[in-house]
């Protein structure tokens, strides 16, 4: 069964920048009132791992024994899928716990190999509860032809994600991949892994596995859009204002988010405002130096 209040909590953060971009702030902050982060039991975690499995096998976002999906149980423990089993055929008591090196505690399976990336990300950012790592086949193709998913194209990916970076290739379950997603970790909450898949994270695992969600929708409308021959990006000025929503009403939760020249890509063009205003000194010097410029030509 899953965790509504799982899901409601996501909503509420993601509902609520959506209405800030849409100038009804006021109005959604009085129905919702403050933050509550729910705290799960190592039963509820459970629970949801299985469900996050079942979903992400569902969607043909894996195959076989593809892809693993984690939480942080507490300081010291990580509740993990294990090893070759399909993540659409888990049970509650198939999960594994393991210490922050990755050595396992509890649990009759195996430690997944790629453990080392999950605990990489926990190490790195405090913030992250849940981590969900896959291959969906569109924004793979996209981590296999070396691309990433960093154009700004559509305002809600802007706004929940900024861009998806692509992380160079390193070998599954050795040290070169943690070091290929090292860098981008930190100021990021999906990542493209070259030649591999995709690794979301988030507050807890239900948002990690939406994340995922978003990036493989969103790969399939790049597609479609490079399929036209076509593609509009925003404005500076578009992401500026969306940076600015996602910045106001995620708070001190705001999803990491490092802005560069290449995250997100915009069509470059910053808007400038239709009114400026200027001092009567200025504005007189101005007409001044223009008069003077055309007096010899009169
Ligand atoms: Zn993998």
């Amino acid at each position: 069964m899953l965790d509504k209040g799982a899901t409601l909590d996501y909503r509420s953060s993601w509902l609520r920048a959506l209405a800030a971009f849409r100038g009804e702030n006021q109005t959604f902050r009085a129905r919702t009132g403050p933050d509550t982060r729910m705290i799960r039991t190592e039963d509820e975690l459970r629970r949801e791992i299985i469900e996050v499995g079942r979903w992400i096998h569902r969607q043909g976002f894996v195959a076989a024994f593809d892809g693993n999906i984690s939480a942080r149980l507490d300081n010291y423990r990580i509740l993990s899928t294990p090893t070759t089993i399909s993540k659409g055929m888990m049970q509650p008591d198939d999960l594994v716990i393991c210490d922050y090196q990755g050595k396992k505690i509890s649990g009759r399976r195996n430690v997944t190999s790629e453990i080392q990336m999950h605990l990489l990300i926990y190490r790195r950012r405090p913030d992250v509860h849940g981590v969900v790592h896959a291959h969906p086949p569109t924004a793979t193709g996209y981590a296999a032809a070396g691309l990433s998913l960093n154009k700004a194209l559509i305002s809600e990916v802007v706004l929940s994600l900024g861009c998806i970076p692509l992380a160079r290739y390193g070998t599954p379950g050795t040290p070169e991949l943690t070091e290929a997603l090292e860098s981008l970790v930190g100021s990021h909450d999906a990542i493209l892994m070259a030649n591999h898949g995709v690794v979301t994270h988030g507050p807890d695992v239900m948002t990690a596995y939406f994340r995922m969600e978003t990036v493989e929708h969103f790969a399939k409308i790049s597609l479609v859009s490079e399929l036209l021959g076509r593609q509009v990006l925003l404005s500076e000025t578009d992401v500026d204002k969306l940076l600015t929503a996602r910045r106001a009403y995620f708070g001190g939760s705001a999803p990491a988010l490092e802005r560069t020249d290449v995250c997100p890509i915009t069509n470059g063009v910053r808007e400038t405002p239709r009114q400026v205003s200027v001092s009567r000194e200025d504005l007189e010097a101005m007409v001044e130096r223009a008069v003077r410029t055309l007096k010899p030509r009169m």
